[in-house]
C-alpha cells in the first residue's frame, strides 16, 4: 500500500455502488475484499463525475460520549472516569452531500465533528500497544444529535438515532496518525468547533481496547470518538463541513423531513 491511500465507495452513473481509491482528482475501481486482498485498478474518472457515498457500511457503530473535557464543561456534566459508550444504529448513516434532515420530535439537532475510526479486523481483548493494527484507518463523523430529546430520555438512542444522523466520509484515510488530527466543523462557513484529537480523554488505542474487552469488534465497525466543544444547532438550508486534517471535509445540507 503506498502513502494516503484514500479508500472510497463511489457510483457512477446507474451502475451499482463500488469500492475504489482516489488518487490527486481521479478514482478508479478497488478489485476483490477491501478488508482482505484487494487490488487498484488504474484511476480512470475524474472525481467530479462520480457520486462519493459513505465510504463504508458499518456493521456496528459504537460511540464515545464526553471525550473531550471542555465538551463535558460545556454541558456542565462530569469527564467520566471510563469511556462512556453508546451505539448508532447503521440505518443513520448517510454519505458526502446527502441530507441531513430534522425530525418534527426535536427542535434543537446539533452537529458533532468526530473521528470515525473504521476496523480492519476482528479484535477482541487487544492491548492498547497493538490496538492500531487492528484499525483499517479513518474517515469522519458527524455524531448528529437532537439535544432536546437527549435532555429528556434518560438514554441516547433516540435522540442520536434517527435517519440521516450519521453522515460519514469523504473517504477513508488508511496512513494517519490519529494522536495530534486536526478536527473542525463548519457551519454556512463560520467555525464553530476547532480541535486536536490529542485533546481526547481516552485515546484511539484505549478505546479499541476497551470496547474490544467488550465486544468483538469486525472489519467495518466504527467507532466514534467523541467531539470537542462547540457543538450548536443546525436549521434548515444550512451547510455543515466537518474537516480533520490529512482526511478531507465532510459536507452535508439540513433539510425538513
Ligand atoms: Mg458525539
Amino acid at each position: 500500500m503506498g502513502d494516503n491511500m484514500k479508500f472510497v465507495r463511489y457510483k457512477h452513473g446507474n451502475e451499482q455502488p463500488r469500492f475504489g481509491w482516489i488518487y490527486q482528482d481521479r478514482v478508479g475501481p478497488v478489485e476483490g475484499e477491501p478488508f482482505g486482498e484487494y487490488r487498484r485498478l488504474e484511476v480512470d474518472l475524474p472525481l467530479e463525475d462520480v457520486q462519493l457515498l459513505a465510504p463504508i457500511l458499518p456493521g456496528k457503530i459504537i460511540c464515545v460520549g464526553r471525550n473531550y473535557i471542555e465538551h463535558a464543561r460545556e454541558h456542565d456534566a462530569p469527564v467520566p472516569e471510563w469511556p462512556m459508550l453508546f451505539m448508532k444504529p447503521p440505518s443513520s448513516v448517510i454519505g458526502p452531500n446527502d441530507l441531513i434532515h430534522l425530525p418534527p420530535q426535536s427542535e434543537q439537532v446539533e452537529h458533532e465533528v468526530e473521528l470515525a475510526v473504521v476496523m480492519g479486523k476482528d479484535a477482541r481483548w487487544v492491548q492498547p500497544d497493538d490496538a492500531l493494527k487492528y484499525v483499517f484507518g479513518y474517515t469522519l463523523g458527524n455524531d448528529v444529535t437532537a439535544r432536546d430529546l437527549q435532555r429528556r430520555d434518560g438514554q441516547w438512542t433516540r435522540s442520536k438515532g434517527f435517519d440521516t444522523f450519521c453522515p460519514l466520509g469523504p473517504w477513508i484515510e488508511t496512513d494517519l496518525d490519529p494522536a495530534d488530527v486536526l478536527l473542525s466543523c463548519r457551519v454556512n462557513g463560520d467555525m464553530r468547533q476547532m480541535s486536536s484529537t490529542r485533546e481526547m480523554v481516552f485515546t484511539v488505542q484505549q478505546l479499541v481496547a476497551f470496547i474490544s474487552s467488550i465486544m468483538t469488534l469486525n472489519p467495518g465497525d466504527v467507532i466514534m470518538t467523541g467531539t470537542p466543544a462547540g457543538v450548536g444547532p443546525l436549521e434548515e438550508g444550512d451547510t455543515v463541513e466537518c474537516s480533520g486534517e490529512g482526511i478531507g471535509t465532510l459536507s452535508n445540507r439540513i433539510a425538513h423531513r
